[in-house]
């Protein structure tokens, strides 16, 4: 069906339709209300936590570094005490002391005697002529007459003056340093003294660190080289299994992966005029159990926080969709009623003029028609005569249907009076059916009444009630089948409105048709359908103030029922 009116009215609908019919659109628009309202909802909560732990770690850090780095500072500290001391009384006796009183292996050993009493460690002590050929000795070894010219520490102490050693593990396997100090005299001669320490006292001063179980502190030299006990990465004069992190002579401390995977704390610092580095390691688990039930409790509340946002938003995003959805739907229906009065209104504007123009030329054919039977029986020799009024009869009975087409036209486009009575819907109902059941008993169509008794008697229109129950069940009887069945029903529906149903069991409607039924000229019947029926009826059943509703299955039947009100209403 197409009509002149339906060009716009059919763009908003179909604008309407995609717009609200497609399930998708809501579940979208939910979609993106519970990202939004999540975003931003969660997005502060989201830095706040990112911003509380990573303060809370770096404090814990900091927390847990400071004392580390106190710790190498002061240990550092005690060694290089420990060291100056030793170094600056070997230079005291190499001073003290002239070449010749030194060379003499009884004053030497008076001396080292002396030494240490004073000075723990001292292992032994050797005067060296600047040739590097040992002039006295000092100490449990045989090492009286060698000569040093050829290793590394004589050449640095030439070159420096003092010069502490690399730890090596000498003959007893211990391991020692050795402190060596050369001494120019005014004269320009120059020897160098030689001790030799061993580093049990290194280990007293890590031992005074008070490590708790697990961390640990050693000595590293430049290439990597431990030189005391590690409890960790080895025993004296093993490679450190990692290399040291940047270090200078201020300690420091910092986080870092050891090779066996450990998140451990890192404080080293060197220690002044050796090639020693002091190393001391926590590891950071122990250190840090406090801060992690803090942020497991953290994350705990975050994860529950979320959850619980989550869930609200998308409860009431749900509830909301759902208000819109039906909102949505409610106007899509308001539009369609408006559209449908608004297309009846206009074909009924239409009937009513063409019914206008009509009647002024039938009328006209109807009287001079009148008049040519007038004429006709005035002369009663005209032959044939009896024929001629015949059909002239015949042309004012057509007339006289066109005039109650066009007086029908009329009625529907509200120009006709209504004439209110006061009537009884079923007898109206079983009148209306009497029309029809010639039809009916001739295809062998069943027709049911389940009418109610005692319906209370309602102010209409007979002629216009008449014609609803007429298109109705026109349609009820096109619909079925041979031996089919029609189902009248009639009940009180409460104080101001009666109900009347009309089911049949026939062909049924599809959505599609569903929808159009009620539009002027909508037909599935082809030729033989005007498809106003429906139409006029709901424009008649709408301005008795009723209601009219339609529940089709195709292929199975359709019912429609019509409210109409016991009190006329006004206009
Ligand atoms: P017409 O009867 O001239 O086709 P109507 O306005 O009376 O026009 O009905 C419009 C259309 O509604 C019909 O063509 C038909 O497709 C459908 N229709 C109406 N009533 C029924 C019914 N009881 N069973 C099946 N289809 C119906
Ligand atoms: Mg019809």
């Amino acid at each position: 069906m197409k009509n002149i009116l339906a060009g716009p009215m059919d763009a908003i609908k179909a604008d309407l339709a995609t717009e609200i019919t497609s399930p998708d659109r809501y579940k979208l628009l939910q979609r993106k209300i519970v990202l939004l309202m999540a975003l931003v909802t969660l997005l502060p909560l989201l830095s706040l936590a990112a911003i509380n732990y990573y303060e809370h770690q770096s404090s814990m850090s900091a927390e847990i570094q400071a004392p580390l780095r106190a710790l190498v500072g002061k240990a550092k500290h005690s060694f290089e005490l420990f060291l100056a001391e030793r170094t600056s009384a070997v230079s005291f006796i190499a001073s003290a002391y002239s070449f010749e009183e030194l060379s003499n292996d009884a004053n030497l050993q008076r001396i080292f005697q002396v030494m240490r009493r004073e000075f723990t460690g001292f292992v032994d002590l050797g005067l060296i002529d600047t040739q590097g050929n040992q002039i006295s000795y000092a100490g449990p070894y045989d090492l009286a007459g060698r000569n040093y010219a050829e290793q590394a520490w004589f050449r640095q102490v030439q070159f420096k003056g003092a010069y502490v050693s690399d730890v090596f593990l000498g003959f007893r396997q211990f391991p020692h340093v050795v402190i060596a100090v050369r001494h120019t005299t005014e004269s320009g001669k120059s020897w160098i003294l030689r001790a030799t320490l061993d580093t049990m006292h290194f280990d007293r001063i890590i031992s005074a660190m008070g490590l708790e179980p697990g961390s640990d502190a050693f000595l590293v030299n430049r290439q990597g080289v431990l030189q005391t006990e590690s409890r960790q990465y080895g025993h004296v004069l093993d490679a450190l299994p990692f290399s040291l992190p940047p270090t200078n002579f201020e300690a420091n401390a910092l986080a870092i992966l050891d090779p066996q995977g450990r998140d451990i704390f890192l404080a080293s610092a060197f220690i002044a005029d050796t090639d020693f580095a002091l190393v001391a390691i926590k590891p950071k688990p122990t250190i840090l159990s406090t801060w992690y039930t803090v942020r497991a409790d953290l994350l705990f509340i975050f994860v529950t926080g979320v959850a619980v946002i989550f869930l609200a938003v998308y409860r009431l995003t749900s509830v909301l969709i759902k208000r819109l959805q039906e909102s949505d739907e409610q106007r899509m229906g308001a539009i369609h009623q408006m559209e449908h009065s608004q297309k009846l209104s206009s074909i009924g504007r239409l009937a009513a003029g063409v019914a206008h123009e009509i009647n002024n030329p039938i009328a006209i054919i109807n009287e001079k028609a009148g008049l040519m039977r007038d004429i006709l029986n005035m002369r009663p020799e005209f032959p044939d005569k009896e024929k001629f009024i015949k059909q002239i009869e015949a042309i004012l009975r057509s007339v006289d249907r066109c005039r109650g087409i066009t007086h029908r036209m009329l009625g529907f486009a509200k120009r006709m009076d209504v004439k209110i009575e006061v009537l009884d819907l079923n007898a109206v109902l079983l009148e209306t059916l009497g029309f029809l059941e010639r039809e009916a008993q001739y295809r062998n169509v069943e027709l049911r009444h389940n009418l109610a008794e005692n319906l209370q008697a309602i102010s209409t229109d007979h002629g216009q009630i008449q014609q609803v129950f007429l298109n109705i069940l026109n349609n009820a009887l096109a619909a079925v089948p041979d031996g089919g069945t029609i189902t009248l029903t009639s009940w009180d529906k409460d104080q101001n409105f009666v109900g009347i149903s009309v089911e049949d069991n026939g062909c049924g409607m599809s959505e599609e048709t569903c929808k159009h039924m009620f539009e002027p000229f909508f037909t599935t019947k082809k030729e033989k359908g005007t498809g106003l029926g429906m139409s006029i009826t709901y424009g008649i059943v709408k301005r008795l103030g009723g209601d009219i509703q339609v529940k089709s299955k195709l292929g199975e039947g359709t019912t429609i029922t019509i409210m109409l009100p016991k009190k006329p209403v006004e206009g």
